[in-house]
């Protein structure tokens, strides 16, 4: 099957109030461009070189969304093509990110990433990192950025009880970080969780984003 039957069959299976990130990721500008003639717009990179480097040849309607770790010293180059950085994990991301958006003049949408997988090398946030950097004074000074919900990645594993598991913890997370911080802010309300191999689960703990990947391009080729 081709990208735009992919990406159809999984339109049809996803309700509709959840958006779908196609992560691009090692793919190529024409396997993008075939994506986005079957009316894709968003799409999701996991390095800013990459992202920019495809920004800049593909349409200026894409949506472009950062999904992998973020360094400050690279904050500069995405904030102006950036349309939502999913990975923000630390307080000093979040002031950069605020301070390169005043620059420019611009408002910059950010989901909080959080630590919900039982492996060491995710990265992501704890709950009393959020509430630490929710309570600062730093934070509270911050204009240029908005919260828009929370992002997490779920455990590698084909064990679909411990995924459901994390996915409903960041659920929870989320209600209780909303409820306490976010109660008045109609902004904060994306939950973006789910890849192509748990993507069900996702949607059944009530994710509002699924970053798919593979399912719609087919499998990476990390050696090219
Ligand atoms: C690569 C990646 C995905 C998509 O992975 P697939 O398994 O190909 O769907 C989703 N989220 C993040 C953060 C990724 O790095």
């Amino acid at each position: 099957m081709g990208i735009s039957q992919n990406l159809k069959q999984l339109r049809d299976e996803i309700p509709s109030h959840v958006e779908i990130i196609a992560v691009s990721k090692t793919m190529t500008v024409s396997a993008i461009q075939e994506a986005y003639l079957s009316g894709q717009r968003a799409f999701g990179e996991n390095k800013v070189q990459e992202l920019l480097e495809k920004q800049r040849v593909l349409p200026a309607d894409i949506q472009w969304h950062l999904i992998g770790h973020l360094q400050t010293n690279k904050v500069k180059q995405v904030v102006p093509v950036v349309h939502l950085i999913h990975s923000v994990d630390s307080l000093k991301l979040l002031t950069t990110i605020d301070n390169e958006a005043g620059k420019i003049g611009r408002c910059v949408d950010c989901l909080l990433q959080v630590r919900i997988a039982k492996e060491e090398t995710k990265y992501g946030l704890t709950m009393e990192n959020i509430q630490q950097i929710l309570d600062s004074e730093m934070f509270a000074n911050c204009a240029n950025i908005r919260i828009r919900g929370l992002m997490g990645m779920a455990t590698f594993t084909d064990d679909m009880e411990q995924v459901k598991h994390e996915f409903l913890e960041l659920a929870a997370h989320f209600k209780h970080i909303k409820d306490r911080w976010f109660s008045k802010d109609n902004a904060f309300r994306e939950l973006s969780m789910g890849m192509s191999g748990d993507y069900p689960v996702a949607l059944a703990c009530g994710a509002t984003m699924v970053r798919i990947g593979s399912i719609i391009f087919g499998v990476r080729n990390y050696s090219s």
